[in-house]
């Protein structure tokens, strides 16, 4: 009897998996193309919420699109903000600081300077490049209740903006009843709960060098795991290789020998700030930042190939020849 009643509980399980509809929708926002895949009833009016608030998100913090909010704060130097936009900026200056300024939202002018937020993109003048920095040492941030002012400095959350959408995309889903879901905005990779079948996600990290392949996938259950390389977003001049990730002490492009790092968290905005602020740091600071946070794991691909991941994950990756940071 115990059997019958067993094999009726797995027959419902299997029944209750196949009946978890799958619903993907692919869409492009914030300069990147996202990819949401909900399983269950609700999928679609789930996405559609994501999705209105991913477009607010970007109508506030775009610093392309000369409306928002931040590109108005930019131009005047003085304006208010919304509130969820004051949190955003107040939890990344704090995270600035925990990172030894590694992570700055705050140099627009150097980014936008190179090109990488335009596109059009080139190599600064040396004078060009010193008077920036100069502002941007001097400069400051201060914030009244919602008004921010800015002095020599300017506001570029491309280094968090993805992380904080997965955690607000992940709080809509699971608002509207999803218990199951994958998303992908760009590099950003966040999960709700396990796979319908119960199973871990299975996602890959890229190989730095080949779009086609990867170096070794992660076996995660509800998290974030959020890569920043070099390949993302790059130009070449006469053989060089300028990236899009900013030393902010030098106001050149990092490099330092990584080629990507991949950290994976609870939270998608922590994620996608420390995975910026690691690659600013160089694979040894990064190493001594992760042994004193002790609240993140970390996967390093350096520029000769070699893969290091740190040791809470060295259980859950499948990669023909890493190393264990411990
Ligand atoms: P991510 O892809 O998350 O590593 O973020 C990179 C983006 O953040 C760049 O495209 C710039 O817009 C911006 N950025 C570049 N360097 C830094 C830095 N050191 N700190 C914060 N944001 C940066
Ligand atoms: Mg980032």
């Amino acid at each position: 009897m115990k059997r019958v009643i067993f094999c009726i509980l797995v027959l419902f399980l299997l029944t209750g998996c196949a009946s978890q509809k799958k619903t993907t929708r692919d869409f492009f926002a914030m300069d990147t193309v996202m990819s949401l895949t909900v399983y269950g009833k609700n999928a679609d009016a789930a996405i559609s919420a994501a999705q209105t608030e991913i477009n607010a998100m970007e109508k506030t913090l775009s610093v392309t699109k000369a409306d928002s909010a931040v590109a108005r704060l930019n131009a005047a130097g003085t304006a208010e903000l919304p509130e969820d936009a004051i949190a955003l900026l107040k939890r990344t200056l704090e995270l600035s600081e925990k990172t030894g300024g590694a992570l700055s939202p705050t140099l627009y002018r150097l980014t936008s300077l190179w090109g990488f937020t335009t596109g059009d993109y080139r190599v600064p003048t040396a004078e060009e490049l010193e008077a920036a920095l100069a502002e941007y040492r001097g400069g400051s941030v201060s914030l009244s209740n919602i008004t921010v002012s800015l002095d020599g400095r300017s506001l570029d959350f491309g280094a968090v903006a993805k992380g904080e959408a997965s955690d607000r995309v992940c709080g809509r889903l699971k608002e509207n009843g999803v218990s199951s879901a994958i998303l992908s905005l760009g590099g950003n990779v966040q999960t709700v709960g396990l796979k319908p079948d119960g199973e871990r996600w299975s996602i890959a990290i890229r190989d730095p060098k080949n779009e086609a392949d990867y170096v070794g996938i992660l076996s995660v259950g509800e998290t974030a795991v959020v890569t920043s390389g070099g390949y993302q977003r790059f130009f070449e001049e006469n053989g060089k290789r300028y990236i899009h990730i900013l030393d902010p002490e030098t106001g050149y492009p990092v490099e330092n020998g990584l080629a990507s790092v991949t950290v994976v968290a609870p939270s998608g905005f922590y994620a996608d700030g420390l995975s910026t602020a690691l690659y600013v740091m160089g694979k040894q600071q990064a190493v001594e930042f992760w042994r004193s946070a002790g609240d993140f794991e970390a996967v390093f691909v350096v520029e000769d190939g070699s893969v290091f991941v740190t040791k809470g994950l060295a259980d859950s990756f499948d990669c023909p020849d890493f190393q264990v940071i411990e």
